[in-house]
């Protein structure tokens, strides 16, 4: 299994240290031609303004919405889950519309520019996550195939998955948290072996227990 991380811009390398740490494979994304063979991709934290300047530059747009489709889970964290949102808040043009939600990028303002709080996050067991938020979004609207996985104690959306698209306004790769990359490999080998006759999809596809 190979796992890409998005090297374009931003904190790739802390996702490359992770997923060398679960012992998976990474690879450093920054050609077209490198993403269709991925079981996987990550999309780091960063900026999404110079994000969505390089992915159209160095055409990898259409390869990554490609291997969407295809069902290969990716992965976005701070800036890579604004990149995969269908709507940013502000009237800017989404970049990869993959995911059914509406973000507000720097969601916390000056005061909160960076923060860190523990969050509980059902699908990856009991232990709290420690989520570190650098200029973060926020999640404003779900949309109805959009499972929410994480919540701020004040409610607000932090983490989100739609079938393979999975994105969290923090970043898990800062805080020496594995549990959403070990997620990320069991997603990707899921899709590249389903199992036979189980009948079962992969992925929720509608708001779960987790929902409002
Ligand atoms: N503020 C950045 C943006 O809007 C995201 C910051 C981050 O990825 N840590 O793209």
């Amino acid at each position: 299994m190979k796992i890409g991380v998005l090297a374009v811009q931003g904190d790739f390398a802390e996702h490359l240290d992770t997923l060398e740490t679960i012992g998976v494979e990474g690879v450093d994304v920054r050609r077209p031609e490198q993403v269709a063979g991925l079981s996987g991709l990550i999309l780091p934290g960063g900026e999404s303004t110079t994000m969505r300047r390089l992915i159209d530059r160095w055409g990898l747009r259409d390869p990554i919405l490609e291997l969407a489709a295809h069902g290969a889970p990716i992965f976005g964290t701070c800036a890579g889950m604004i990149v995969l949102s269908r709507e940013i808040a502000g009237g800017e043009a989404p970049i990869l519309p993959l995911l059914d939600v509406t973000v507000a990028r720097n969601a916390f303002g000056r005061q909160l520019e960076s923060f860190e709080a523990d969050l509980q996050v059902p699908v990856l067991g009991d232990q709290s996550v420690h989520g570190v938020f650098i200029r973060a979004p926020i999640v404003e609207r779900t949309g109805p195939d959009v499972d929410v996985l994480a919540r701020l104690d004040d409610g607000r959306v932090v983490a989100v998955r739609q079938r393979n698209i999975l994105a969290t306004a923090f970043h898990p790769e800062l805080a020496g948290e594995t549990r959403f990359h070990r997620l990320v490999a069991a997603m990707a080998s899921e899709h590249e072996d389903p199992g036979e006759g189980s009948g079962r999809r992969p992925y929720p596809t509608r708001r779960s227990r987790l929902g409002r």
